[in-house]
């Protein structure tokens, strides 16, 4: 059940629910690029990564990983734990794509000899530019420990994402997470779905992610639902 609006992104609504510190995320349909400058809405998404996300949310709780997810609860909408967010994004890579190439002149495509994880401060109107520990500490977004604690959980994300993309032909290229807090205790949040991945095909390199929205590729839905269905997710809610 949904109560008030307490938060609304440019892919996700967040709402009260009948229970304290408790909320009910809701996936929209849209689809944004290049921080909000590029926008469609794509009937079926919020469904998909609704899907998608709740499946690798349940299989980092059965990895032992705390999240913000509590369970599925609608064909867009899932119940998560309250967090304070921390205004930092943990992106990790395993292969160069994307801002890095740009950033150090790498070609795209090129795997790292391990996972890099890299912090960006969490604002569109600066368009989330990078950051190291020192400055998540300085301004008081997150401490050392949290950071800490965030990179080793994002690795061990990467385990349990990289094994299950790879079982069903699918490279995990790279990725965002964000974290919150309850009571002291720092949880997985947001979301884990296409739209903040790259996913190559193993075999053709096709793109199966939101890059190709951004880049003009094809069907955006076609691609999340070749995900889905290869992870054997199950879209309809019951
Ligand atoms: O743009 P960049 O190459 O740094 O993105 C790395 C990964 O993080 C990509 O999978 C991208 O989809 C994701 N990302 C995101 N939201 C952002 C920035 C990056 O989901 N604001």
């Amino acid at each position: 059940m949904r109560g008030e609006l307490m938060y609304e992104g440019k892919g996700k609504q967040l709402y009260a629910s009948d229970r304290q510190g408790e909320l009910i995320q809701l996936f929209k349909d849209d689809a944004t690029a290049f921080d909000g400058v590029k926008h469609d809405v794509i009937a079926g998404k919020g469904e998909l990564n609704c899907a998608i996300s709740s499946f690798f949310f349940e299989k980092m709780q059965e990895a032992g990983i705390a999240t913000h997810y509590i369970r599925r609860e609608g064909a867009v909408e899932m119940r998560v734990r309250e967090l304070a967010m921390m205004p930092v994004e943990v992106v990790v890579r395993n292969v160069a794509a994307g801002s890095i190439c740009k950033r150090l002149g790498l070609e795209e495509g090129i795997p790292l000899k391990w996972p890099l994880t890299e912090l960006f401060y969490k604002s569109d109107e600066l368009h989330d530019p990078m950051i190291a520990v020192e400055h998540t500490e300085l301004f008081g977004w997150a401490s050392r420990d949290d950071i800490e604690e965030m990179r080793a959980t994002a690795l061990k994300v990467n385990e349990v994402m990289t094994s299950l993309l790879a079982d069903v032909g699918i490279r995990l290229i790279d990725y965002k997470l964000e974290f919150g807090k309850a009571d002291g205790k720092i949880y997985l949040g947001d979301e884990i779905t296409p739209d903040g991945c790259r996913l190559w095909d193993a075999e053709t390199g096709r793109k199966l992610d939101k890059d190709v929205f951004r880049r003009d590729l094809g069907g955006l839905s076609e691609v999340y639902h070749e995900v889905a269905n290869r992870l054997g997710i199950e879209l309809e809610f019951a």
